[in-house]
This record gives structure tokens, sequence and C-alpha cells, in this order.
């Protein structure tokens, strides 16, 4: 990806194509995927690898969310929307953070909260301490931080333990990692954790994995998921691993529009075009 094709492809190809279909509804729900949000020079990557988002940045898609009708929904009640199907999904936008960045708490909380947004936060929990541990190289919030939060409506799922890239490991393995991150996120909170955020990139294409996995999170007590698979959520998605927009600094709003309007949706089939041909490389 050595062009910033996702963005010319979107702009310039989908969106005025889906312009010229204006009024035309498919009845999907953007899952917006956020990870830091935080003034990070990230430019040594290309912007399709950034995980970072400014807060100028951040408070300006919000804004622009709020501006244009868009309210936010649990993933539970996106899920319940989508299979109630009809025009109710409409301007519904669900708005996820992986990793358990400290930024957010600074950040992005105050500016959900100035328009009334909710969010999930994905925690690798053991990045979460009673002090602020490290993880890819961004302080972590702490589990008082996290009581607080939940108490102030955002919701928690789980993103592993060790954040480990669970394709190729060891089922027991694999079980430790969900099922441990799942009990320690609902001892520490005293909430019940219904939802998994796999992390790095998800191997969409091998169905036996997928099919052990969910397995595994269905035993493990989850009800939804959520992956790096790239598209919004249909009701023909699998609940257990729904598509999701990235979303980073790179998103003005002309792009973020582009995006929710299903003009990104078309870099998820390249995805997974691209995963059956090579090793792809990862976003946390
Ligand atoms: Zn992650």
């Amino acid at each position: 990806m050595s062009l910033r094709f996702d963005r010319a492809g979107t702009l310039y190809f989908a969106a005025p194509l889906l312009g010229v279909l204006a009024g035309w509804r498919d009845g999907r729900i953007p899952i917006l995927m956020y990870h830091s949000v935080a003034d990070e020079d990230e430019s040594a990557l290309q912007p399709y690898y950034r995980i970072a988002t400014t807060p100028a940045q951040f408070m300006q898609q919000m804004r622009w969310l709020h501006e244009h009708g868009y309210r936010t929904a649990s993933l539970v009640s996106a899920v319940g929307l989508l299979q109630a199907g009809g025009d109710t999904v409409e301007k519904t936008v669900v708005i996820t953070f992986d990793d358990g960045y400290r930024n957010f708490c600074q950040q992005a909380f105050p500016a959900l909260g100035q328009f009334g947004f909710t969010a999930t936060m994905f925690l690798p929990t053991a990045s979460i301490g009673d002090r602020p541990q490290v993880f890819n190289r961004r302080e972590c919030m702490t589990w008082s931080e996290v009581r607080e939060l939940q108490q102030r409506g955002i919701s928690f799922g789980s993103h592993t333990v060790n954040h480990p890239q669970l394709h190729g490991l060891e089922p027991d393995r694999i079980r430790q990692e969900i099922l441990g991150s799942r009990q320690t996120i609902e001892d520490k909170t005293g909430g019940a954790v219904n939802s998994f955020a796999y992390p790095y990139a998800f191997p969409q294409t091998d169905r036996p994995f997928k099919t052990m996995l969910r397995a595994i999170l269905e035993e493990s007590g989850y009800r939804y998921g959520v992956c790096t698979q790239i598209g919004r959520a249909g009701a023909a998605s699998d609940p257990m691993f729904l598509e999701r927009l990235p979303v980073n600094s790179a998103d003005d709003p002309a792009l973020l529009k582009a995006k929710l309007a299903g003009a990104y949706d078309w870099v998820g089939g390249l995805q997974s075009l691209t995963k059956r041909i090579t090793k792809p490389r990862t976003r946390a």
C-alpha cells in the first residue's frame, strides 16, 4: 500500500458512485475503530496503518457526526437494530476503541460527552493495572479509571489478556486469553462483559479457525465481537466478528462522510483478496 489508494478510490470512485444512488439505503451500521487519541507523529507510517487521531481531529469528527444527526449505539443495541431491520439503523453509529490507552480519559471521553455520545473500549487486561502500564509505547488506563468511566456510561469489552496474535496459537492458550480477560474485567468492575475485539489482522479467510474461535468465545460467555475486517456491519454480518471502519487523523470530514456512507467498504473486499494471496501487515 505505497500510495493512498484507499483514500483516492473512496473519494474519487466509490463516493461519486454512491452519490448517483443517493437515497439508496442498505441498512448497515458503521462501527468506528479508534485506538489512540493524542498528538502523535505517525508521519513515518502510511495513513492506512496509523492508529492515532489528534484530539483536534477527534473533536472535529465527533462534531461532524453530531451536526449530521448521528446517534451512538452500544454493540448490543446495534446488533438488535440490524436483526430487526427497517429504517431504524439510519444515522446510527457505534464508536469503539482498542488497547485501553489512557489518553481516552483526557481526550476522547470529554469530546464524546460534549455531544452525548457513548463508546465501547476493548481492554488487553495484562496492560491494565492499579498504576498506569505501557502497551505499544503508550500509557494505558488504570482499573480505577475503568470503573469511573463505566459509571459514566462507557462500555468495556475484552481485547484478550496479552494482546497476542491468536491465529496459530493452541486452543487452550486461546481459551486462556479469551476467558481470562473477561473474568478479570468482571472481577475488577463488577459489570458483565459480553463483547470481544480480535487483536491484529483478522484471518477472515481461515474458516476452521473462525469456527474454533467462535466456539471458544461462546463457551466463554461472549455474545458480540468486532474485528479488523473493514466494512460496515449488516444483517448478514457475523455478530462475533463484526466489520469495522478504521479511523485516524487522516480522516477529514470528506473521508469520514464517505466511509460512513459505505464508500470505503470496497477496501474490505480488497483486504480479503489480499489475505488469500499474501500475509498482511498488522494493525494493533
Ligand atoms: Zn489492539
